[in-house]
């Protein structure tokens, strides 16, 4: 397998090859440089006996630094105009299986059979947070995430109360995984170069996280509060019952969202859930 990678043509000789550029609307910017590539590898941390679901391989630099690891890779892509430089590197490489279309309608569960299966991706800027909430929050879970964002995405994953960025995604991203930043890329590594620099956060879903139940009442509450941030807890809650909503949950209702650690936003899911007396 290693041999059929190392004699793989340059990436940018295989785009050149296939009349392949890059499309804007498919958010594509590719990572041509394998150094990099091999650096996220690492830091996803697979091998040998696991299984990564990779999203949007496009050219496949990424793909080719999965394979080197010696792990099983599938890969989703929505541009059928990559089929034929996939399929070439599907023949070298028995490893790696291809599925063809959008990833937010694609049936993780069905790709991994029932085992565990890492997700590795350069995303897609327009799709990443849809696919990050869904992996986090729906009926399939991956074993980690290893996903590339633009920056100011980054740090509102890995936020913690207090900072600027701390918001509906991180109490989310805090309720059902560790998450870290491993890694910032800037945009020249990209081809063509985004206007925006990125960076890859790294994340293991906990094995307590909470119930579907209470994740649907706390994505509800977060929404609630955090879509009028500014505002008191009592007034940006008052759809879901206002000061004594949030009095019942222990908290002070002149407090606003951003001050409201993961604990407090539970314990409003959790009343929120409750069913009335
Ligand atoms: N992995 C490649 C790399 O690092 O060079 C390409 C990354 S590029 C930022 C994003 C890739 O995702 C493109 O190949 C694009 O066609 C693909 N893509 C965009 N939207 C998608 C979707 N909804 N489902 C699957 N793939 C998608």
């Amino acid at each position: 397998m290693s041999e059929a990678l190392a004699g793989l043509p340059p990436l940018r000789d295989s785009l050149a090859a296939h009349g392949l550029l890059a499309k804007k609307s498919f958010g594509q910017h590719f990572l041509l440089d394998l150094n990099i590539t091999r650096k996220i590898a690492r830091l996803a941390a697979v091998g040998a006996d696991d299984h990564v679901i990779e999203v949007g391989p496009g050219p496949g630099g990424l793909t080719r630094a999965l394979l080197e690891t010696g792990a099983r890779v599938t890969t989703i892509e929505k541009d059928e105009r990559f089929r034929p430089l996939l399929e070439e590197l599907a023949t070298l490489c028995p490893a790696l299986s291809l599925v063809f279309g959008d990833a937010l309608q694609v049936d993780e569960a069905a790709l991994a059979q029932g085992a565990p299966a890492h997700v590795v991706s350069n995303l897609p800027y327009n799709v990443g947070t849809p696919l990050l909430i869904n992996w986090l929050t729906g009926p399939w879970t991956p074993a980690s995430l290893t996903l590339m964002f633009q920056r100011e995405v980054a740090d509102r994953i890995v936020a913690t109360v207090g900072d600027e960025a701390y918001g509906r995604l991180a109490v989310v991203v805090q309720a059902t995984c560790q998450a870290q930043r491993v890694m910032d890329v800037p945009a020249r590594a990209f081809t063509p170069p985004p206007k925006v620099e990125s960076a890859v956060v790294r994340l293991v879903p906990r094995p307590d996280r909470p119930e579907p139940d209470l994740l649907k009442a706390l994505e509800r509450v977060t929404a609630a509060a955090f879509g009028q941030r500014r505002k008191m807890l009592r007034s940006s809650l008052k759809v879901l019952g206002g000061e004594a909503f949030v009095v019942a949950a222990g908290l002070d209702p002149q407090v606003r969202a951003e001050t409201v650690d993961l604990a407090g936003f539970l314990r409003l899911a959790e009343v929120l859930r409750r069913p009335a007396a």
